[in-house]
Order: C-alpha cells, then structure tokens, then sequence
C-alpha cells in the first residue's frame, strides 16, 4: 500500500511513523509512506501558502494552487490513479473501524492535512473523495488526524502485525469481541492486586466463556457511557 501525505508541517508526524508497527510496515515493504511538504509546491517570489479569507473570517487559509501542484506531481509521477483522496476535517465522516477496515484494503491513497482555517473550498469540492473526521472537535492542524487514520489502517494491512488474529480481537472489530475483555500479565500478585483466579486455571472453556462475559460487560458499559447499542 503507498500512502502520500499532504501538509505544511510534515516534521510532525515523522517521528510518530518511525516507531512500533508503522515502521515495521515501512521497513518490510507492505506501506510505502511519503511526505510533502506543501511549501515546496509554492510558486511566486514569496512561495506563500496560506492567505487570508475573502470573507474576512480571521485566520489564514491553505491556498488552492500549492495543493493543486503537489497532487497534480503525484497523479503524474505515479500511472495507477488514486484510490481516495482524503482531507481530514473535523466535519467528515467520523473515523470508525469499518472505515480503517475499508481503508486498508486500498492500494494508493492521498491525505491532505489542512491548518489554520482550513483549505480554500475548492480543494474539496473539486479535488476531494472522502473527508474524514477523527473526532467532534477541532485541532490546529490534519497532522495528528492523518497520523490517527495511518496508525489505524495500517495496523490492519495483513502482515503488518505478526499475529492478525491478535488486531482480530481487538475492540470495534466485529469480529470475536465488540468490546475487547481485560487482559493481564505477569505478576500473579504485584502488592496485594490479584490476576483473576480463572485466568491461571489452565481450563480454556472457562477462561472463554470468562472472556465473553467480560466482553459483554465492556460493551453494556460503553454503550452507556456513549449511548449506543452495539451488540
Ligand atoms: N475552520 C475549521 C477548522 C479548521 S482546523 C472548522 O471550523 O471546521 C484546521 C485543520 O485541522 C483542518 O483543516 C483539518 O485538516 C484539521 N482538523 C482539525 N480538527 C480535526 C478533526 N477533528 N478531524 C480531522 N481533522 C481535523
């Protein structure tokens, strides 16, 4: 998977890509991650790439023509088209795990990270596929979005985490568990606070069905606290 990244701040997410699954990901070739920095797509004698809003909104906003630049090199210099090309805004479709789920199964992706006020409206309009939230509030920049939608597809590429049916288990993944259950390790006893006893049984049927009803708990309570009705 080849995944281009858009924004005028890439040093901040480079050194989250280099660590943990992501970077085995990179290293053993199943994602190809790439970043531009919007600055160098800038034209004219000031190379700006941000100006104020017509309207007179305060704030500044990313100009149409360096974005137009940079995806235009990209559709260029790679003869597959592009899968999506995604803007993270906070009035997208929220982030969920069927979408990373979705999502990881592309070939190509662009994101573009916006900042300040956002990216002159016609970039989404006429550039944009998907718009993706990661969540109902509003941060200075896409950067930290983008990094959040990597790490959540990217967890999912098969072979990107050793054992897929540990990503399988995992909560939101409709596939075993909706809620994951708890999980321990060692010690047995660390000051007095115990590993629950059936863990250490040895007996798989318990510890299933232990699981299943912590599961089940996990997913009454979130539904809860979030009002949903996952089941
Ligand atoms: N003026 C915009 C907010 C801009 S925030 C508004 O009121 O909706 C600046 C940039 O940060 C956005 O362009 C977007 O790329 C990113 N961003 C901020 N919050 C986000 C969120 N919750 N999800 C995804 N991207 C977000």
């Amino acid at each position: 998977m080849r995944i281009d990244v858009l924004s005028c701040l890439p040093n901040l997410m480079t050194s989250f890509m280099s660590y943990s699954i992501i970077k085995r990901a990179i290293d053993s070739n199943l994602l190809q991650l790439n970043f531009h920095n919007l600055h160098d797509f800038a034209s004219g004698k000031h190379k700006k790439i941000d100006d104020y809003a017509y309207s007179g909104t305060p704030g500044l906003v990313l100009k149409l023509e360096p974005i137009d630049r940079c995806i235009e090199f990209l559709k260029k210099s790679n003869d597959e088209k592009y899968d999506e090309i995604i803007y993270m805004a906070p009035d997208g479709e929220i982030l969920n795990q069927k979408i990373a789920q979705e999502m990881s199964n592309k070939r190509n992706l662009i994101i573009l990270c916006g900042h300040y006020k956002g990216v002159d409206e016609r970039v989404r309009e006429h550039y944009i596929t998907r718009e993706i939230s990661i969540g109902e509030y509003v941060l200075s920049g896409g950067e930290i979005p983008a990094c959040v939608l990597i790490d959540s597809i990217v967890r999912l590429i098969p072979g990107a985490i050793n054992n897929i049916n540990s990503a399988l288990e995992d909560s939101f993944q409709d596939d075993k568990y909706v809620i994951a259950p708890p999980v321990y390790t060692r010690p047995k006893i660390y000051n007095n606070l115990k590993v629950p006893e059936i863990l250490l049984s040895g007996n798989t049927k318990l510890i299933n069905e232990w699981l299943n009803n912590e599961s089940k708990k996990r997913t009454e309570k979130y539904n809860k606290l979030n009002n949903k009705n996952l089941t």
